[in-house]
């Protein structure tokens, strides 16, 4: 099958003209260039992708290296993974030399060698993701496929390469599903079988590379989807005991999603998706997938702010009051805790907090302060410390009213602490 004219159809002109002009040095060198996986996929589908994969017959770096020099792409190589990446202005082109994978034991990174093209499709993931189609001028656009993607695709069916592939890599589990979910695919029979009898295989996985599947999760447009099937499937008690991918979960990924400026939306994923633990519970969680200093911050934060919630829900708090206890959680814990609590006086609080209060700066900084008398040190501190608070309360609202308080503060003695008694 050659799908030159789909190729030609699918990617951007500038796209193409750069993987032609990558295939023509290849071919210089004796090399084939192919474009692989994700992308093979996608076209066939009719869903852009323009993550564009490269698998090279030969060393990738050294190809890729060649093209840096004659181009204007930015090059990061993996000598020892035998990859490249190639950073355009608008693109980025991942290469990597067609390579044989080994399995030492079950969760271990594969021994890699050299290899073909072919050796380089049956180590990949699902029979979707393992077709490639030439780069090379004389067969140009031909589709390589040697493991039935295309009817897979037709047949809308996940299936795995080889009995023992989630034996060999459990990761492939969590991919199976992701692709399961947002492809609205099943899985083949056998590989559903062995996907469930592969589950404890999970263990051997790194808490690194576990994560890292997660946030690809979270990358989907709806992970909920993939999370309460991971849910079913029994997969996330596997990883942890207490994780539930429950209608509650769902529901908030989806509050999460609708939020104006959803900047740290895979952090707050992985907030809402403890939520249920209790605080003790985390620390197993967070160890086991090896979570990074600020994100463990944020869950941990969460919990320990979800404790604290019933602060808020006492007599009428002043806004300095609310800014005072919730200054010192990471402003995503406060996000999840908002998404978490039903309407109330306490959400209101929270999103006071996070809308409004987080922002308020004082106008008149320490220079200001400086040259209306007040010496740097302990003494502007408190100042600055009194204006802001009036700040947040509204006690103040323009400069000249800063400036009044200010001053009038200037007049008061703080250095009230007695003295030490002298012996
Ligand atoms: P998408 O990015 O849309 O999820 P993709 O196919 O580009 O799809 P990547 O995660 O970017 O997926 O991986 C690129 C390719 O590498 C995949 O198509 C797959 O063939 C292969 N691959 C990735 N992870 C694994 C794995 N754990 N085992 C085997 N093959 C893998
Ligand atoms: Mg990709």
């Amino acid at each position: 099958m050659n799908l030159a004219r789909q190729i030609e159809q699918y990617l951007p002109r500038q796209l193409l003209k750069l993987v032609k002009d990558i295939s023509g040095q290849a071919a210089k060198r004796g090399q084939r260039v192919y474009l692989v996986g994700g992308v093979v996929r996608d076209l066939f589908l009719g869903y852009p992708n323009f993550d564009l994969d490269l698998v090279v017959e030969g060393d990738a770096v050294k190809l890729a290296q060649q093209v840096a020099e004659t181009s204007q792409a930015k090059l990061l190589a993996h000598h020892r993974f035998g990859t490249a990446k190639l950073k355009y202005e608008n693109f980025t082109l991942d290469l990597a030399t067609a390579r044989k994978e080994t399995y030492a034991k079950p969760g271990a990174l594969p021994a890699v060698t050299p290899g073909t093209l072919k050796d380089d499709l049956i180590r990949r993931d699902f029979s979707i993701n393992a077709m490639a189609i030439s780069l090379a001028s004389n067969d140009y656009g031909e589709l390589v496929d040697p493991y039935q993607g295309k009817s897979d695709l037709e047949h809308r069916l996940i299936r795995i390469l080889h009995p023992e592939s989630f034996n060999d890599d459990a990761t492939r589990i969590l991919r199976a599903v992701r692709y399961e979910q947002r492809l609205c695919f099943e899985f083949e029979t056998q590989t559903a079988q062995l996907l469930k009898r592969d589950i404890p295989m999970l263990d051997t996985i790194s808490g690194d590379r576990i994560r890292h599947e997660l946030e690809l999760i979270f990358k989907e447009k709806q992970p909920e989807f993939a999370v309460r099937r991971l849910a079913e499937l029994g997969v996330l008690k596997r990883i942890s005991p207490t994780l539930k991918g429950d209608g509650w979960i769902a529901e908030k990924f989806d509050k999460a999603r609708r939020l104006k400026k959803p900047t740290q939306l895979p952090s707050l994923y992985f907030c809402l998706l403890i939520y249920s633990f209790s605080e003790g519970g985390i620390e197993q969680f967070l160890t086991r997938l090896n979570i990074p200093a600020k994100l463990s911050r944020a869950m941990s934060d969460t919990l320990r702010l979800k404790a604290k919630l019933s602060l808020l829900n006492t007599s009428p708090l002043k806004p300095s009051e609310v800014y005072y206890l919730l200054q010192e959680y990471e402003p995503v814990a406060i996000q999840a805790n908002a998404i978490a609590s039903e309407p109330s006086m306490v959400h209101r609080y929270l999103q006071l907090f996070l809308t409004k209060l987080r922002y308020v700066k004082t106008s008149l900084d320490g220079e200001e302060l400086k040259r209306l008398g007040i010496p740097a040190g302990p003494e502007m501190g408190k100042v600055l410390q009194i204006l802001h608070k009036a700040k947040l309360d509204g006690e103040v609202s323009t400069k000249a009213d800063e400036k009044k308080l200010a001053l009038s503060l200037k007049a008061l003695d703080f250095h009230t602490d007695p003295e030490p008694p002298r012996e």
